[in-house]
Formats: C-alpha cells, sequence, structure tokens
C-alpha cells in the first residue's frame, strides 16, 4: 500500500484529501503542522509527502529542507501562493512537484501518481541508455541524439542541459538547478543563457519549435521534459 501523509492545517481540505484518498486505496496520515509532520514522517515512513506551504508553526519551505536533511521521499506542494519565487523555493529545496490551490481532486490524484511513479522507475535504471520519442531518440551513452533517422550536432552544453531534463521525465526543474548544474554555482540567475539554449534545443528537437511538445517552459519557473 502506498502510504501518504498530508500536511495541511485545513481540516476541511485534510478531510477531503482523505477521503478522495483512502478511496484510491492510499494509507493516509494527517499532520496539522510542521512539527507533526516531522514526527510522522520519521515514524511513518511515507511514500509520498504532500504539503501545504502556509503552516501555522513554521514555513512549509523549512519542512521541505528538513525533510531532504534523510529523505528522498517524494514531496507535492499545495500552494495558495501566487507568488512563483514561493513555489521556486520549495523546489529548490527539494521539492518535487507543486499544486496551486484551489486545484481539482482528479489533477491532484494525477500528480500524486505521477510523483510516486517517478520514484519508482527514476532516475533513469542505470541500463536506460535510449529515450525515445515520437520525434527524436537520445543515446545517453553514446551522447548522441537523432531525429529522423539523421544524427543532430549538439554542442556540450545543450547536451548536458537535454541530459538532465530527460533524465528526469516529467519533472519540473527549476531554472536555478539548471544553470549551477550546467554552468556553475555562480550562474544561479543568469535565466537569459537558459532561454537561449533552450530555444536552440528546440530547434534542433521539437517539430513546432515555437509550440513545443518535449521541452516545456513552466514560466518564471523552470523546465520539464514531457517524454
Ligand atoms: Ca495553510
Amino acid at each position: 500500500m502506498t502510504r501518504v501523509l498530508v500536511v495541511e492545517d485545513d481540516p476541511q481540505l485534510v478531510r477531503a484529501l482523505v477521503i478522495n484518498m483512502q478511496a484510491r486505496k492510499y494509507g493516509v496520515d494527517a499532520a496539522p503542522d510542521g512539527t507533526t509532520a516531522l514526527r510522522l514522517a520519521a515514524a511513518r515512513q511515507p511514500d509520498v509527502v504532500v504539503l501545504d506551504l502556509g503552516l501555522p508553526d513554521m514555513d512549509g519551505v523549512d519542512v521541505i529542507k528538513a525533510l531532504r536533511g534523510w529523505t528522498r521521499t517524494p514531496i507535492l506542494v499545495l500552494s495558495a501562493r501566487r507568488a512563483s519565487e514561493e513555489k521556486v523555493a520549495a523546489l529548490d529545496a527539494g521539492a518535487d512537484d507543486y499544486i496551486t490551490k484551489p486545484f481539482s481532486m482528479d489533477e491532484l490524484m494525477a500528480r500524486l501518481r505521477a510523483a510516486v511513479r517517478r520514484t519508482e522507475e527514476a532516475p533513469l535504471a542505470p541500463e536506460t541508455t535510449l529515450v525515445k520519442t515520437d520525434d527524436f531518440t537520445i543515446d545517453l551513452l553514446a551522447k548522441k541524439a537523432a531525429r529522423d533517422g539523421r544524427d543532430i550536432r549538439l554542442t556540450p552544453t545543450e547536451w548536458h542541459l537535454l541530459e538532465i531534463l530527460v533524465c528526469n521525465p516529467g519533472r519540473l526543474i527549476t531554472q536555478k538547478q539548471l544553470l549551477q548544474e550546467v554552468w556553475g554555482a555562480s550562474y544561479g540567475n543568469k535565466t537569459n543563457y537558459l532561454r537561449v539554449y533552450m530555444a536552440q534545443l528546440r530547434r534542433k528537437l521539437e517539430t513546432d519549435p515555437a509550440h513545443p511538445r518535449y521541452l516545456i517552459t513552466e514560466p518564471g519557473m523552470g523546465y520539464r521534459f514531457e517524454p
């Protein structure tokens, strides 16, 4: 049974979440604040955490940082906050995905399934060296990309960027994470680099670069590879 830890201080929302999750055969624990959440996470070892950022006793981002000190369990953030900086802070602290309130229960459940599935599958198994989409193929071992049977030339920087995204299918990677990984620690705010390089990658890989199907922008936040 998949165990979910719901961290949320709104009792009505907790009730709705518990009912919906139990109906889908999830085992659910609920914590009304950050302190209880950290205690329950250690005691119950949930498979996934659904975390509200606005908690009565501590900031949700600090809950994420505390959890990431010892566990890789996926964290799906619930946020009423419109400001994308808050969500980016949560993602940079180690959250896996976010959903903005108000949300539909179906959407939340789909994100939850995806988060759990990713821990079962990803990061890509070591033997996975070939990533195939309907439009292009990436050979991670040979460091080659091909489209319509023809090799595509990628620069080392383009390759590095693409590699991070395709190795984390479906996952939102923040601008800062990509910049620091590809360019280095002091480049965390050079988002214009990303715009330029992502545009190049799309021109080389996407059938319609203006309406990308695989290399998706999450405005103000980051990028996602949709396989
Ligand atoms: Ca709240």
